[in-house]
Order: C-alpha cells, then structure tokens, then sequence
C-alpha cells in the first residue's frame, strides 16, 4: 500500500547498552561473528550467505517485473488469477512446494464514478487518466476508472467546503474558522493521513460525501518534473486506494476475525462497522483545481494553501457538486499464493510476503517488491539444488486483495492463527520494494539490530559502500535537515544508526503482528515517488526513473534473502528483547507524564510503571546470559523450546480481549493510529484513552497493558532459564 519517505523520530533508536552475543556493530563484515551462530558456525553461515548473494541479478528481477506488469491485474479480477498462476509455477520451477489459497470476499467494482460542478457553472469532473505517448501501457483500456474501494452507492449533491488534508487538527481549525461540513462535500488533499481516516472524520462530522485530490505541493510539479519528463504525480494522474476502515479492523468485512472460507458465517454490510455510508471519491490536481478555484467563503490558514496557482478559499458557498457512484458488490474471489521450501523441521517457519494485487499495472506497487522476492526464492532454490537443506522451513507469500484492506493477507492469518502462533518466528514484508535508491525500514524493536545486520553484508549498488553505510547516511541528513526545520529541540535524538520506525498500518504485517502476535518487519528502497495507485505506475516509469538498471531490485533480493538465512540457519533467534524493553520503558515515560498532565492519579499508571521496569530488568538478565553464549550448547529439545519462547514474546504482549473499541486489534505495544494514519500508535490502548479523555478506558486499557508487559516479561525469563546461563 504505502512506505513513507520521512519516519517519525519520536521513538529513539538508541539502544539500552546491551549487546547480544555475536553483535558486531561496527566491525568489517564477513569476518565476526554472527548474531545467534556459534563463533565455530559464524563462518559456514557467511560462506553460505555469500554463495547466496552471488545469485540474484538485474536482468531475472527486470524480466519477472516486465511480466508481473504485463496487464492490470485488480483484486478479484481473471488478470489477478493469472497473476496467481503464474507466481505459483515460478514458485515450483523454484523447488518450492507451492499452493493457491483462495477466499470469497464481497468486494466491489466501479459501474459509474462521476463528479460534475454544478455551481457556478455546469462543468463535467472526474477526468480519467490521459495516455502518454511515449508510454504504450498507458493507453490499456483494460485499466480500472479510478475509485475508493469500499464505498456505497450514492447519488449527493452539495456545497463544497475545502479540508485541507481532513485530519482532525484540520477540523479544529475548520471550526474555529466558524466553518462546518455538516451536510457539505468535504475536498481533502491526499497525504498525512490514510485517506479512510479522512473518510472517517468527515463522516463524524456529518459531511455527506468525500472528494480526495491530489494537490502539485505534496506529489506533483512542486517535488519536482512531472512524469513523463520526471518521476512526480503529473496533472491527470489520480490516487485510487481503499477508504475501508482498516483501523477499526482489515479484510473482508462481512467476516471479522475469521476467514472468507465459502461456508464462514458472514456478517450483513449493515453490520460491518469498518465501512463508511457516505460516498468518496479521488480526482487528479487538474480537476481539483477545478472545483478549488470556485470555492469563496474566508481565505485558507497559510499552511492550506498547496501548490495551485491561486488563493485557495475554504467554501462553502457558491460552488456545489453532486458525486453519482454505481458500485457493484458481490462476493469475489481472491488468490493468494502460498510457497514453502521445507526445512529440515516443519514446526519452525520463516515466513515473507507481499501482494500481487495491484490498482492498475502496479510496477512499483507492489510488483517492485514481488519481483525481488521472486530472485531471491530463485537463489535459495539453487541453494538447496547444491546441496543444502534449509533447518526452517521459508513460507514465502504473496497475497491479493491488499488494496481492498489487506484482505489476502489477513483472511489467511485468521485461517491460521494457531497453526502461526506455533510455528512462525518472523514475518518478512516487502511491499513498495523499490521506488529508488534509499533503504527505508520498519520492524519490531527485537528486529531493528537484526535488520541493520543483514543490510551490512550488502554492496550497495552504487558506490564502494555496503547498503547500511548509505542508507544511515542518508538519513543522518535527513534527520539534520528536520532536526533544523520545525521540530521541537530535544523531541529527537540523532542516534548514529540508521533508524528503523515502528510498524504502523499500510501493508501485510498487520495482521501477522496485530492479530496473531508475529513479530514482523518491512524493507524496502524508496525514493521520488509521484505515481503512487495511478495509471503511471508501470514498467516504464521504473525503466525510466525508479531502477532503471534494476540493480536496486538486485540488492533488495541479496537483503531479503540474508535475513532469510540468517534467521533460518540461527541456533539461537537473532531477538534483541533489550531494545524492545528500552522503546516500551521510554514510552511508558511519556505515557506516565500525558496522564499527570489531565490530572490521572499516579497510582493508575503505577502497575504499567512497574511492568515496564520488571521486563527491562528480565530483558537485561536475558541479554547478559545470550552474550556469555547462552542457549548455543544446549540439548536441542531445549534449544527448540528456547526459541519457540523467544519468537513469542509478541503473542505475550497480546490482549485477548483486544482494544477497546476495535477488538480485532490485540498489541498492546502497537497498532495503527485510529486517527493518525499511516503511523503507529504506540500503547495504543492507554495513549488514545487519554486522547478522547475518558478516564475511565484508561484505567482498563492500562490494566490489559501491565498484565501484557509482565507475561512478556515471565517470557524471557523462561528463556533465561533454558539457556542455561
Ligand atoms: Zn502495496
């Protein structure tokens, strides 16, 4: 779905002081040892893995990516089955044991999307996509109109009020501008927040439609030359994307919390409350500036105006709309594809995925990401073919229906919950895998050290430096260039590591860590992005401007599949609880000083206070018997139990209750924002209670959050135990 450029700094990188054994933060690698291996199993791993990373090539990536977006290939489509088919019988070509898993999700395609002025003056909107000649795909007639999954039919017409990016800060301001939506089309900008959240907000505020554009400022000709001539959002291009409301729960509505078997007992739409009932609808910065340029009412704040070539106004008043959506709702199929390369213990997984699924041709999302998963299953696959034989067993998915609302993926992981909870160590996404030249990263705290690892034993395609010294480069500069803009002094604290953000909402991790508890990351290569769910998105635009050597596409295969066999080939899992239990203390503090602050009595937050210091304390023990070489020469009954325990903690750090409200959603550490978008919320249950102020949610989440920290803590403790140190 979506990889932000920026991360939020809010949660430091540093680290509690603690390294694991076979840590080598800064040492040349190929040469220490490996985090998890013995000293003595540290070289077979880096012979292995160099053996590995001479396989995966430009060229491969190139040709699976020019087939992946050889036609569009929408969820619930035949193209989407072709798709599946095809990824299936690479998979087997591979030497993986691969299936098709399919599921009936009720889903909609667009009959009529249509949008006129009729105020001041009659003017037709919603303009399609224009060809672009020098770009055949371009002009495929097969490519869906553009449309917000999960709408209702509607037919509405009204005054027209602008939002700005419709945030709730947006609404704020809105009304103390004497402003309201109550009964008025509400035309957000794309970008701060996912746009179901737009949906969202203006639903509450009683708004009875939703148009969404995108304006030049954010993705268009204020970034940068506009595709064809550069890699930004031109002014026809249109932002297609789901407005379900995933942060209340994801995939198929009608089954919440089970999956989209045929005979599932499904729920009525009335009933699902992760859709909206008012319409909405994306446009491209062209129309929008159509209807923009007719609103009056009061001048926008200064920081409303986007890059349009006019004051923008606020409305409402002489410019009206009327929205006529025809949606065509039936339960459609959906193919997931699911490869395993069986290990020599089928009860331990290692598990990567990303969608196939694509709004229209999808060359960088998510095809980017597929291609590259596809060279590096072509790599372990020669791998075995030599002669090795995976200890884990590698469980490589690619899923339909993310676009929708990570349908595929989620339908799958409730399909399996137990069976994962048993079995999966690691859940490896990589979806918008190469839009450019910079490594961006998402991970569970436990994971961060381990993806910077892996990224040290990559070349970077170009230059002399391995792909972590560039990408912490590049973010160090980053992050300066924020530090000097408006951040807060001391809200931020420039770590020296190349930082890893948390795992919010937006692709396939969520289910595998939010509802089954599988501690998940996401890497990818990211950059200037303008064609993001349009027509453009296609094999041209990343010839011409995303990788157009495909040597990114090269090295992400060479990360993805060092992770693989690290993770695989570990006899103790590379976890760094220590980590974890910092980012949890340090976000305890802040949770502890927001309460003070709305005047909760400190002995609510005392039991978290207290849960947090007792699983830094286990943490801390747990670091110090791993480093002295604990749970390396132990029986491997005991080394199997360790490690279940290890890849577990996250199931600990689950309410079985869930979150008030949206009791899909289990973490207690994280979950997506309800209001804030793409990113994490972090102590979700306890940190939203203090924003609605409801005291008394507080206390209850607060509750569920230290009974969590201190199983998680009972955890590692069971873990020191068996390592025998
Ligand atoms: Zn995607």
């Amino acid at each position: 779905m979506t990889r932000s450029v920026r991360r939020s700094s809010s949660i430091a990188i540093l680290g509690c002081g603690v390294l694991l054994m076979g840590a080598v933060a800064n040492e040349p690698e190929g040469l220490g040892p490996i985090r998890g291996f013995s000293n003595a199993r540290s070289g077979d791993e880096h012979a292995l893995e160099e053996k590995f990373r001479a396989i995966p090539d430009p060229a491969h990536a190139e040709s699976n990516l020019r087939h992946l977006t050889s036609e569009p290939h929408l969820a619930g489509t035949e193209a989407s089955k072709r798709v599946a088919e095809w990824l299936r019988g690479q998979y087997q070509s591979y030497g993986f044991d691969a299936q098709i898993v399919s599921y009936s999700v009720w889903m909609a395609q667009p009959k009529e999307v249509s949008l006129e002025l009729t105020s001041p003056q009659k003017q037709a909107l919603a303009t399609p996509e224009a060809g672009i000649p020098e770009d055949k795909d371009t002009f495929d007639k097969r490519a869906v109109m553009a449309f917000n999954a999960y709408v209702p039919s509607a037919d509405v017409t009204a005054p027209v009020v602008y939002v700005n990016y419709g945030t709730q800060e947006d609404y704020r301001v809105l009304q103390s501008l004497g402003i309201s939506v109550e009964g008025k089309i509400a035309l957000a900008r794309y970008g701060r927040c996912y746009r179901g959240i737009k949906t969202k907000l203006a639903e509450e505020h009683k708004a009875v439609g939703v148009v969404i554009y995108s304006d030049p400022e954010d993705d268009g000709y204020d970034a940068g030359d506009m595709f064809p001539r550069g890699p930004w959002r031109p002014m026809s291009g249109i932002q297609r994307g789901s407005v379900e409301y995933t942060q209340i729960y994801p995939g198929d509505p009608l089954t919440p919390g089970v999956a989209a078997t045929p005979d599932a007992k499904r729920i009525t739409p009335a009933e699902a409350t992760n859709l909206s009932h008012i319409p909405t609808l994306p446009i491209n910065p062209q129309d929008g500036a159509a209807i923009l340029s007719k609103l009056d009412g009061p001048h926008v704040p200064r920081s409303w105006q986007g890059g349009l070539p006019f004051t923008y106004h606020v409305g409402a008043g002489a410019a009206v709309a009327h929205i006529r959506l025809v949606m065509d709702y039936q339960q459609r199929p959906i193919y997931d594809v699911i490869a395993k390369l069986h290990g020599t213990s089928d009860d331990e997984w290692v598990v990567l995925g990303n969608h196939h699924d694509a709004w229209v041709f999808g060359a960088v999302d998510p095809s980017s990401g597929t291609a590259t998963m596809l060279e590096a299953a072509r790599g372990l696959g020669d791998l075995v073919r030599s002669g090795w034989k995976p200890r884990r067993t590698i469980v490589m998915c690619e899923w339909d229906g993310e676009e929708e609302g990570l349908i595929g993926s989620t339908e799958w992981v409730e399909q399996n919950r137990a069976e994962l909870q048993s079995k999966a160590v690691v859940y490896l996404n990589t979806d918008v895998g190469v839009a450019g030249p910079n490594l961006s990263a998402s991970a569970v705290p436990s994971l961060k050290e381990f993806v910077r690892d892996a990224t040290r034993s990559v070349p970077n395609p170009q230059s002399g430096e391995t792909v972590y010294e560039t990408w912490r480069e590049h973010d160090a500069r980053a992050e300066v260039e924020e530090l000097g803009s408006a951040r807060p002094t001391g809200q931020a604290e420039v770590s020296g590591e190349a930082p890893i953000s948390a795992l919010g909402a937006g692709s396939d991790f969520c289910p595998f860590l939010d509802f089954a508890g599988i501690p998940s990351a996401d890497v990818g290569f990211v950059g200037d992005y303008g064609v993001y769910h349009s027509l453009y998105d296609d094999f041209y635009w990343m010839k011409k401007f995303g990788d157009p050597e495909f040597k990114y596409h090269a090295a992400l295969a060479k990360v993805l599949g060092t992770m693989v066999l690290r993770l695989d080939e570990a006899d103790v899992l590379p976890f760094d609880y220590g980590n974890y239990a910092g980012e949890i203390s340090r976000a305890v503090q802040a949770l502890q000083k927001r309460a003070g602050e709305q005047g909760i009595n400190s002995s609510e937050v005392k039991p978290v206070v207290d849960a947090a210091g007792q699983l830094s304390e286990s943490a801390a023990k747990l670091a110090h018997a791993l480093q002295s070489g604990g749970g390396l020469a132990i029986d491997p009954v005991s080394q199997a139990k360790l490690n279940r325990d290890l890849a577990s903690v996250d199931q600990a750090l689950l309410a079985p209750e869930g979150l008030r409200g949206r009791t899909w959603y289990k973490h207690t550490i994280y979950a997506p924002g309800s209001y804030a978008g793409y990113s994490a919320e972090v102590l979700p249950g306890p940190s939203e209670a203090l924003d609605r102020k409801d005291a008394a949610a507080f206390e209850v989440e607060s509750k569920a959050l230290a009974a969590a920290l201190r199983r998680a803590a009972a955890r590692l403790d069971e873990v020191t135990k068996l390592s025998g140190k």
